[in-house]
């Protein structure tokens, strides 16, 4: 049984083949039955374009909050077992796939190690993770700015929301 202290921690989903929305509702169900893990947020589902290589199909995203007592790295660890479960295959960088969770946030924490870095390098400029996120945790912080700030100053683009995860 996980021993650290409880911290809130923000996850971004993704995906952009096959049931994106039953890979998220799965991915959801696994980390509320984890021991040491509670699910305190989730948004709703938004529909982006395709980053980095923009010849495939538009994203899927959601964002969720946990409270955890895991570690850093034993919620990447997790993220990755639910990943390869909801079916991830792993073509090709920034290609298509089922399902991808990246952390966004952990506490306060910055952890900055080959495999993991927290918070998310790449999340400030990425409007697939701030507008989703912004829903449930507009004060939570990535490099000192508010999340709700950073939003602001991308601006939502093409993001498009499309209302609650719909249920099974
Ligand atoms: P991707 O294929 O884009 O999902 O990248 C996955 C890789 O990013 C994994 O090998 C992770 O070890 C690494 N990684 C680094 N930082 C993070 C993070 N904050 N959340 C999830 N994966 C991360």
């Amino acid at each position: 049984m996980p021993t650290e202290p409880s911290v809130v921690a923000t996850l971004s989903l993704g995906g952009n083949e096959g049931d994106v929305t039953g890979a998220f509702r799965l991915a959801l169900k696994r980390l509320a039955s984890t021991p040491g893990v509670e699910v305190v947020a989730r948004s709703g589902v938004w529909r982006t374009p395709p980053w980095g290589k923009t010849d495939q199909p538009d994203f899927l995203n959601m964002a969720a909050a946990l409270r955890t007592r895991l570690s850093a790295r034993g919620l990447l660890d997790l993220c990755q077992d639910i990943e390869r479960e909801g079916g991830r295959q792993r073509h090709e960088r920034w290609g298509p796939r089922t399902l991808d969770i990246d952390i966004i946030t952990f506490g306060d924490a910055h952890v900055d190690e080959p495999d993991l870095v927290v918070p998310h390098p790449r999340a400030a400029e990425r409007a697939f993770v701030l507008a989703p996120l912004a829903e449930i945790a507009p004060d939570a912080r990535i490099g000192g700015a508010r999340v709700a700030d950073l939003l602001t100053r991308l601006g939502a683009g093409e993001a498009t929301p499309l209302g609650p995860l719909p249920p099974d």
